[in-house]
């Protein structure tokens, strides 16, 4: 390497008031003023949550529901109330984040040949893009408009095929397949 390849950085002078952080201090207090000032004036809209919920979140356009937010995924269930996922693997294929995890065995119903014995979606890994629903061929997974969940471990948000499948159930009368 020659002498004139190396760049020499001088390090910045501070002011006094740079050194106490004054003018980074000032800057972050009138943020917080402008968006006080906007909460006043009604201009922002504040949720108590979780005493109030957004409600607001799905949109009706002529009649039909349109689903807008992304969140936790479902199961769905077929009218005999039976899992509807017939493991042939697209979602996990498409998955760009590879948090499906199923495990398919030989399905005990005449009408498919494969059944999820496990189904996992690690729900922290997830980007919650959608492509796993775009990708099923059957409508067996969804993605809600759920999106207060909390777990105390990592294991807890990894969830399972029973799991999805009472998020389906849980979700299925406002939010229909
Ligand atoms: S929403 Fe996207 S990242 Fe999440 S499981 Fe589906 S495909 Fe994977
Ligand atoms: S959820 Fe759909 S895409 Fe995924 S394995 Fe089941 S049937 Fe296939």
């Amino acid at each position: 390497m020659k002498d004139s390849d190396v760049i020499v950085l001088d390090e910045p002078r501070l002011s006094v008031a740079d050194q106490f952080y004054l003018p980074q201090v000032l800057v972050g207090l009138g943020t917080t003023m402008k968006h006080m000032f906007k909460v006043l004036s009604g201009t922002d809209i504040v949720i108590q949550y979780p005493e109030e919920r957004r409600e607001d979140m799905p949109v009706e356009q002529g009649g039909m529901l349109l689903r807008t937010y992304r969140g936790v995924h479902r199961l769905n269930k077929d009218e005999e109330g039976r899992v509807k996922c017939v493991a042939c693997f697209m979602c996990s294929t498409a998955c760009p984040a590879r948090c499906i995890h199923i495990e398919a065995e030989e399905s005990p119903w005449q009408d498919r040949e494969k059944y999820p014995a496990k189904f996992d979606i690690d729900e922290l890994r997830c980007i919650y893009c959608g492509m796993c629903e775009e990708a099923c061929p059957v409508d067996a997974i969804e993605l809600t408009s759920m999106y207060d969940i909390v777990g105390l471990t990592r294991q807890e948000m990894i969830f399972d095929k029973e799991k999805l499948l009472r998020i389906f159930d849980q979700t299925v009368e406002d939010e229909p397949m």
